[in-house]
C-alpha cells in the first residue's frame, strides 16, 4: 500500500475532471477489469479494486476535496488502509448501481439481492419509417412486431398444467452460487448463476407444451405509436411496458421505437429550421415581384425586392419545425433565391434584351 498510485492517474483523468468525465473513465476501466469479465485473473481484480477505490473517493465531493488537499494520507489514519471511510460491498452497490446496471445488460437487480426475485424485462427496440412532413407535424403509426407474452396455459411457470416447478436443490432456489474470497477489502463475495437451473431457482420436470417450458409465448402484436411533432431522424419514442415481460412478477421492459425520417426532395432540415432553394427569374430579381414559395404549411406569397441578387437568403419566420421540447416554439424556414438566366430566347425577347443592353451603354 506504500506506493499507492494517484487516484487521478488510476482513472487516467486530469485533476479538474468533471463528475461525468470521472464516471466515463471509471466505466471504461470497470468494463475492462470487472471480475465477471475476467474470472480468476488476479491482476485484473487488483486493477478493478484500484479503479473502484479511486472512483469511490473522487466521485464524492467531500472525499475528493480531502484527497486533493491531503492525498492518500486523508484516508490513512491508524494505518489501516481505509480507516477514513467505509469501503464495503453495500455502499459500493449504491455508488456503482447505475454504472453496472446497464454495463452488464439490463436487469437493475441490486447485487446481493434475491436472484430469483422480481426482475424487470429488457427493453425491445424497433424502427418505423416516416415522411419529412410527418416528422414536422407528428403522426400516429401502426407498427406490427413480435412481443413476448406470459404463457396463459401455465401462467408463466413453464410447467405442464397440473404440475409445478420444483425448487432447485443445488442452489436451494436462489438461482445463484455464492463464493467467498479474502481480499484487501475484507471478504468479497462473488455470485454466478446456478448451472443446474440456469439462474431460475426452479427445475421443471414436465414442460408446458404451449411455451416449451419457457413461460412465454411470442405473439404478433399491432401497436399504435404516437410520434410527436418535431421528432428528428434517429430519435426514439418510448412506449412503456411493451418490452420483454418481467421475470417472477417484475414489470415489463419498454419498447423503443426509432424514427427514420425520409429525405425530402425540396426541404432540408437542421434541428428546428428548414432550408430550401427557390429559383426566381432574372426579371423578378431585377424589378421585384410576387412569387409563391412552398413551405410545410403550403404555399405562401412573398414579395421579392427589386435588385435581389442570386444566393440571397430570406427567412420565413415560424415556418420551420415545432420544437419537440417546447410546444410554443417553432423554427424558421430559410429560402435561398437562385436567379435564373434564360437559356432559350425568342426573337422578341432577344430584341428586348438588346434594347436593354443599349440602354445600359453595353455593346452586344
Ligand atoms: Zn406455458
Ligand atoms: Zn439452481
Amino acid at each position: 500500500m506504500a506506493e499507492k498510485r494517484d487516484y487521478y492517474e488510476v482513472l487516467g483523468v486530469q485533476k479538474d475532471a468533471t463528475d461525468d468525465m470521472l464516471k466515463k473513465a471509471y466505466r471504461k476501466l470497470a468494463k475492462k477489469y470487472h471480475p465477471d469479465v475476467n474470472p480468476g485473473n488476479a491482476e485484473a481484480a487488483e486493477k478493478f479494486k484500484e479503479a473502484s477505490e479511486a472512483y469511490t473517493v473522487l466521485s464524492d465531493h467531500e472525499k475528493r476535496a480531502q484527497y486533493d488537499q491531503f492525498g492518500h494520507a486523508a484516508f490513512e489514519q491508524g494505518g489501516s488502509g481505509f480507516g477514513g471511510f467505509d469501503f464495503n460491498a453495500s455502499n459500493m452497490g449504491d455508488i456503482f448501481g447505475d454504472i453496472f446496471g446497464d454495463l452488464f445488460g439490463g436487469g437493475r437487480r441490486s447485487r446481493g439481492g434475491a436472484a430469483n426475485g422480481p426482475m424487470r424485462g429488457s427493453n425491445v427496440r424497433t424502427a418505423v419509417n416516416i415522411t419529412f412532413e410527418e416528422a414536422v407535424f407528428g403522426c400516429t403509426k401502426t407498427i406490427e412486431l413480435n412481443l413476448r407474452e406470459t404463457c396463459t396455459t401455465c401462467n408463466g411457470s413453464g410447467a405442464k398444467p397440473g404440475t409445478s416447478p420444483e425448487t432447485c436443490t443445488k442452489c436451494h432456489g436462489t438461482g445463484r452460487i455464492v463464493t467467498t474470497q479474502q481480499s484487501i477489502f475484507g471478504m468479497i463475495q462473488s455470485e454466478t448463476a446456478c448451472p443446474d437451473c440456469r439462474g431460475t431457482g426452479k427445475i421443471i420436470r414436465e414442460k408446458c407444451r404451449d411455451c416449451k417450458g419457457t413461460g412465454f409465448v411470442t405473439k404478433r402484436t399491432k401497436l399504435n405509436v404516437d410520434i410527436p411533432a418535431g421528432i428528428d431522424n434517429g430519435m426514439s419514442v418510448r412506449i412503456r411496458d411493451k418490452g420483454e415481460p418481467g421475470v417472477n412478477g417484475g414489470p415489463r421492459g419498454d419498447l423503443l421505437v426509432e424514427v427514420r425520417v425520409a429525405r425530402h426532395p425540396v426541404f432540408e432540415r437542421d434541428d428546428i429550421n428548414i432550408y430550401s432553394t427557390v429559383p426566381i427569374s432574372f426579371t423578378t430579381a431585377a424589378l421585384g415581384g410576387k412569387i409563391r414559395i412552398r413551405t410545410v404549411d403550403g404555399e405562401v406569397e412573398y414579395a421579392v425586392k427589386a435588385g435581389t441578387q442570386t444566393d440571397t437568403r430570406i427567412r420565413l419566420r415560424g415556418k420551420g419545425v415545432p420544437s419537440i421540447h417546447n410546444r410554443e416554439r417553432r423554427g424558421d424556414h430559410y429560402v435561398t433565391f437562385v436567379v435564373e438566366v434564360p437559356t432559350k430566347l425568342n426573337r422578341e425577347q432577344k430584341h428586348a434584351l438588346k434594347a436593354y443592353a443599349k440602354a445600359c451603354g453595353e455593346s452586344v
